[in-house]
């Protein structure tokens, strides 16, 4: 009877994983193949067999440098995360809100170091936007507010309550922005409304944001600011410290809390900070963590004070660390520190960014190039005079760079913004080589007849619309007709998850 209701709950945890099926690439073998839709739009989707470090391979076995992954953080199917996970998953198949005593984890402890010492108390749960909706929980029952506010282009997650903090989500599906919600401008300095060349620019930026922070106050009772301490997302836009710390200000002067979406930017990836907040100088009230901290297992993480927390009562213990988050957490901690990834990020991001720098001199095209660590954003351009987005340029280099071997993403509300957000592991040859590729890519641009006036031209390369909206989510579905060609005996995935739950099942007996 037991091993029976053991059956059910694993059962009932594999379909789970059933929806997670795009993550297992990032972190373990057994993700046998898939197609990178989100990577690749275009008619001919790469079929990726396998990854290991910052590498793909398809199924004729060529090597791709995978600039984009960021999600796999310490390397594609890292054995130590694989094998911790492995192990941890045969001892534990209950989820975390049951009041089992397994001991107390030591994996929050291990982050404490890297936080200051008042956010001391730590959250779990299954993914970045959930913890996102809890933040927002959280910041609405400490604050007794209801007016939550955002900055424009964001994208904080995929789940309703998310996507009103989205606007990079509610504009791309049309949907009305919520009454509660307050956006206010991103300090774009290459293409905002004020720019660099404008030594007022910061300040006008802050003066919009005040008049919509005034704005959430009128409305009702402000309970949070939620923004990425750099804001990656809408194409790797650097805030000056400033900005932010202002805004930071600015939202608790008006009785808000402030959240920090470290999804993207936080452990390690800014090589000189463990976290994209302390780089920005500004103490959150609370800080998010997605599956990074997992190397693609389903886990997140959000980190707040004891005082904020205190507002969940008995609910906390819903959040607790899992047995398998507690140790897939822990080996990602240790492989950073092992392999001294922090420091690669720092040595090789500065590479890159330079290299970058040299090549923008170079190619009219790239109009400018920005970024900290390993995350860099290059704008594609039809010019660097008119910076006019050029989205089928940038999206025909990911196209061109992947003949190359190399997989980048265009990003940003243009989508001409390219994004290297590579594994951590990624070494100065992948840079090098990703240089050299690029230049070449770029070098060849005109000989496809890509010229500045011929835009309409390039429809010929556009690429079929509806499969995926980008590296960062917003999957569209597919469209009647478009369905996926598999004449070539590739599995597709609910092939690939049924051999899976079989050969499941059959190592359970
Ligand atoms: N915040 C940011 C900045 C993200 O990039 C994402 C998704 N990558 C999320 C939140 C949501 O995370 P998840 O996909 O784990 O729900």
């Amino acid at each position: 009877m037991l091993s029976l209701v053991m059956l059910s709950i694993i059962v009932s945890l594999l379909s789970k994983v059933h929806v997670q099926m795009e993550l297992l690439p990032y972190f373990c073998d057994f993700s046998k193949s898939f197609r990178l839709q989100n990577l690749q739009k275009d008619h001919r989707p790469l079929k990726i067999v396998r990854a290991s470090h910052q590498y793909m391979y398809d199924n004729t076995n060529s090597e791709y440098i995978d600039c984009v992954n960021f999600v796999s953080h310490v390397g594609h199917c890292h054995p130590s995360v694989v094998r911790a996970a492995y192990l941890t998953n045969n001892l534990e198949a209950i989820t975390p809100g049951w009041d089992i005593d397994w001991g107390e984890p030591t994996y929050p402890q291990q982050l404490r170091h890297t936080l200051p010492e008042y956010l001391d108390t730590f959250l779990f749960c299954n993914s970045g936007s959930e913890a996102v909706d809890l933040s927002l929980q959280l910041s609405q029952l400490y604050t007794g507010g209801t007016e939550a506010v955002v900055t424009d282009n964001a994208f904080h997650g995929s789940i309703d309550s998310v996507h009103h903090l989205s606007p990079k989500v509610f504009k791309t599906n049309n949907i009305t922005k919520a009454d509660w919600v307050h956006i206010i401008p991103m300090p774009d300095l290459y293409r905002g409304e004020h720019r660099r060349e404008d030594p007022a620019a910061i300040d006008k930026y802050l003066a919009e944001a005040r008049e919509v922070v005034q704005g959430a106050r009128q409305a009702g009772k402000v309970a949070c600011f939620i923004s990425e301490p750099m804001l990656i997302i809408p194409g790797c836009i650097m805030p000056p410290s400033t900005w932010l710390q202002e805004v930071y200000k600015l939202v608790r002067e008006s009785g808000g809390l402030c959240i920090a979406d470290e999804v993207q930017t936080g452990l390690g990836r800014l090589g000189s900070h463990f976290w994209s907040f302390q780089a920005q100088e500004v103490n959150p009230d609370i800080v998010i963590i997605g599956k990074t901290i997992g190397n693609g297992y389903p886990m997140a993480s959000v980190i707040t004070s004891k005082e904020i927390a205190a507002v969940l009562g008995d609910r906390a213990k819903e959040y607790r660390c899992s047995q398998v988050m507690n140790a897939v957490g822990s080996v990602v901690l240790e492989g950073l520190r092992q392999e001294h990834l922090m420091e690669t990020a720092a040595s090789v991001g500065t590479f890159l960014l330079e290299e970058l720098l040299k090549l923008q001199h170079k190619h009219e095209y790239i109009g400018d190039v920005r970024g900290r660590g390993l995350m860099v954003g290059m704008e594609v351009v039809w010019s660097r005079q008119s910076r006019k987005p050029a989205q089928e340029i940038a999206e025909l280099i990911v196209n061109k760079m992947r003949e190359e071997y190399v997989i980048l993403a265009n990003e940003g509300q243009e989508r001409n913004i390219l994004m290297v957000m590579p594994p951590m592991c990624f070494t100065q040859e992948n840079a090098i080589s990703l240089i050299q590729r690029l230049d070449k890519v770029l070098t060849e641009l005109p000989k496809h007849r890509i010229l500045k006036e011929e835009e309409s031209s390039l429809l010929s390369y556009r690429i079929l619309p509806g499969i995926c909206e980008g590296r960062l989510g917003i999957i569209q579905p597919q469209k009647a007709g478009e369905e996926e060609d598999d004449s070539d005996g590739f599995q597709n995935s609910k092939n690939m998850d049924l051999e899976y739950r079989q050969s499941s099942y059959h190592d359970l007996d």
